[in-house]
């Protein structure tokens, strides 16, 4: 394959020196709150949790059955015990049981002192209050121990995290019912051209609809972010001056799309050269090699390009770690699998590429991918087939039927 892309690239910066770039120039925002439990899924936690209590906080019954003392056990043979009482999940035995007694017990019922072992109910012969337990009886199973989930002042959750289901069930174990967290990033976004038309609104010659801000709000929907919507900004280099200008007196971030490259009408690098401060711009990726990164006084600034597949791109690829850091999170990792390649890709030395696919597992557990269509970075019937990005090295030329490429799923789900 020739290489006519690398002298056009040779300026363009790459995937990982802009990443570096974003990491050196972030940190996270300082300022927190106190939040209910219940408002926390997906905040991020600004201080580390202790647990104020055992976990669980008495020693109970991992099943129904009967606790007895294992003191009872006879060896290699059945034994009988008189069943004295009951303790209920909520509602423990509070008579006296001792030698050759045992006690009816619920799952998550607390066990009583005497008691050292739980048997389940489908093992033993229950005659009135006669229980008879079999030959290989064994001592200390069925009992959960007070602190075997978490003991008193063990550390729940590290600060940095972003608050999960599982999280958040966790804390509620704890008894605990608010938490210091991250207070919410404030995001404005808008789109820029001349051509946009707002959805329910007829299209005039020339016009399409301003599909990026749809696509935007839904990158943005997470309860870390506060978000505006900004509308459009027409090309016009005054009203985009003002724009940024102003909006960047109330956000930790600004994102645009569209007037991002080189055009008559691309005023976007400009504006933020007069009001802030130009990172890098131009990336060696595709889609979104017009990609700009900045500041405008303490607001962050991406600019996006036009199109909507290359917004998705450098979204998830830039824009997305970018405010994970900024929200406090440490650095995630995305998942990467490899995958064997159903059919040939197309593609030219020079960028990193991020093309759509749609990724499949075997019945054999292997991975496999293809092209999800053609891969314009205007097709969005194409990115909203597809659930994955199939990975390309920038000196990829192309992928062979059958190679192993690496994918990123956009969700765990497939
Ligand atoms: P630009 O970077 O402004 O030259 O835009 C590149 C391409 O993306 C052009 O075809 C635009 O019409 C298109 N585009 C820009 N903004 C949007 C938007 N908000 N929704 C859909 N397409 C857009
Ligand atoms: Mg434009």
């Amino acid at each position: 394959m020739t290489d006519i892309c690398y002298p056009k690239s040779a300026k363009l910066l790459s995937v990982d020196d802009a990443r570096q770039r974003i990491r050196q120039a972030i940190s996270g925002i300082d300022d927190h709150q106190r939040i209910d439990l219940g408002q926390a899924l997906g905040r991020i936690l600004a201080k580390s949790v202790t647990s104020p209590i055992d976990i669980p906080p008495q020693r109970n019954a991992a099943m129904d059955g009967y606790a007895f003392s294992s003191a009872d056990i006879a060896e290699n043979t059945a034994f009988t015990l008189k069943m004295v009482g009951t303790s209920w999940a909520g509602k423990p035995f509070e008579g006296t049981a001792g030698r050759k007694q045992c006690v009816r017990i619920f799952t998550g019922a607390v066990v009583p002192d005497f008691a050292d072992s739980v048997i389940a109910q489908e093992q033993v012969y229950v005659v009135d209050h006669d229980i008879t337990f079999p030959s290989d009886t064994r001592p200390g199973k069925n009992i959960r121990a007070a602190g075997s989930d978490v003991r008193k002042h063990e550390t729940l959750l590290d600060a940095g995290k972003k608050l999960r289901p599982n999280d958040l069930g966790l804390l509620a174990a704890a008894g605990v019912d608010s938490i210091e967290v991250y207070r919410q990033l404030k995001i404005g976004f808008f789109s820029t051209g001349d051509e946009l038309t707002p959805i329910g609104t007829p299209l005039q010659a020339g016009q399409i609809y301003d599909s990026n801000r749809y696509l935007l709000a839904g990158l943005l929907n997470d309860s870390a972010y506060a978000v505006t919507d900004l509308g459009v900004i027409r090309d016009d280099r005054l009203q985009l001056e003002e724009t940024l200008a102003d909006a960047a007196k109330n956000f930790d971030m600004l994102l645009s799309t569209g007037g991002a490259s080189v055009g008559e009408a691309d005023f976007v690098n400009q504006a933020l050269e007069k009001y802030g401060e130009v990172n890098f711009w131009k990336l060696a990726v595709k889609p979104g090699k017009p990609l700009t990164f900045g500041k405008i006084g303490n607001c962050w600034f991406f600019g996006l390009p036009g199109n909507p597949v290359a917004v998705l791109v450098t979204f998830a690829q830039f824009v997305k770690p970018a405010l994970d850091q900024l929200a406090g999170a440490p650095a995630h990792a995305t998942i990467q699998l490899l995958a064997r390649c159903e059919s040939a890709l197309r593609k030219s030395p020079g960028r990193q590429e991020y093309q759509r696919g749609i990724l499949r597992q075997t019945s054999a557990g292997e991975f496999s991918v293809k092209a999800a269509g053609p891969q314009d970075s205007h097709q969005l019937k194409v990115a909203s087939l597809a659930n994955c990005f199939i990975v390309l090295d920038k000196d990829c030329a192309g992928v062979d039927e059958g190679q192993m490429v690496i994918v990123e799923p956009f969700d765990t789900r497939i």
